[in-house]
């Protein structure tokens, strides 16, 4: 997968590109990612990428110029055009999923007060948010994409099973893992675990799952669809917490 960032801050992606998986991805070919710095696109004499925003208000909002000459000197036939904002769809796993079938991403980050509304309109493909809540820059979420993403891409994890049993790849949260040592200021881990039976610790997998998110995250069940035999593990579930409340 080829990744093209555009911002004004591309030394803000120096660690990330270094960093762990990610670095191991780059390394390896499976993922090429650019930093394309939009200042360079600048046809103004000062290389201004910024102005007041007609109409009144505060801030400044970065001009579509720039933007649109890194666009273009990116975009390939299959590209998709990619604005972080506080205004897009809220980034899921599900997304990310989707995502990271792509053959190339552009990863527009905004800046001041965000960028001229006809970029959005006209050139942008798709508008992500990652939460409810306003930053400074898309950088930090053009980061949180490219870390998602690039864990699910074939060959990046070790065992393409550790990502299908995480939290939200199926709809549920992820049962509670424990590691070394089996006794921790006198906290014992569950008996099960270490009982080898494979069959039971499956099981126990699953109950923990589904108790995980009915307790944590109720709210998920509205869009995942339970087989027979979950829904009625979680109706034990739900049975044995009022009995115990
Ligand atoms: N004035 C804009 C916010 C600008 S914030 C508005 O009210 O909609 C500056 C930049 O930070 C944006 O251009 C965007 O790229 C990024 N940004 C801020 N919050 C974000 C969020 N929750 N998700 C993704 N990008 C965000």
């Amino acid at each position: 997968m080829k990744i093209d960032i555009l911002t004004l801050f591309p030394e803000f992606f120096s660690n990330i590109l270094n960093w762990s998986i990610i670095g191991r991805a780059i390394d390896e070919k499976i993922l090429d990612i650019n930093c394309i710095n939009v200042r360079d696109f600048s046809r103004n004499k000062h290389r201004k990428v910024d102005d007041y925003p007609f109409g009144g208000g505060p801030g400044m909002v970065m001009t579509p110029q720039p933007i649109y000459d890194a666009i273009e000197s990116v975009r390939e036939e299959k590209t998709k055009t990619i604005y972080l904002s506080p205004q897009g769809k809220k980034l899921t796993q599900e997304i990310v999923n989707d995502l990271s079938k792509e053959k190339h991403i552009v990863l527009l980050c905004g800046h001041y007060e965000g960028i001229d509304n006809r970029v959005i309109e006209n050139y942008v493909d798709e508008e992500i948010s990652i939460g409810d809540y306003v930053l400074t820059g898309g950088e930090i979420p053009a980061m949180v994409i490219i870390d998602a993403v690039t864990r699910l891409l074939p060959g990046v994890l070790k065992n393409e099973e550790s990502f299908q049993e995480e939290s939200h790849y199926h709809g549920l949260l992820e049962h509670p893992q424990y590691t070394r040592p089996r006794i921790f200021n006198d906290l014992a881990v569950p008996e099960v675990i270490l009982s080898g039976d494979h069959s039971k610790i499956e099981k126990w997998k699953k109950v923990q799952s589904l108790k995980a998110t009915l307790i944590k995250r109720p709210d998920l069940f509205s869009s995942i669809v339970l087989d027979k035999e979950d829904e009625n593990l979680l109706l034990e579930i739900k049975k044995e917490l009022d009995e115990n409340s």
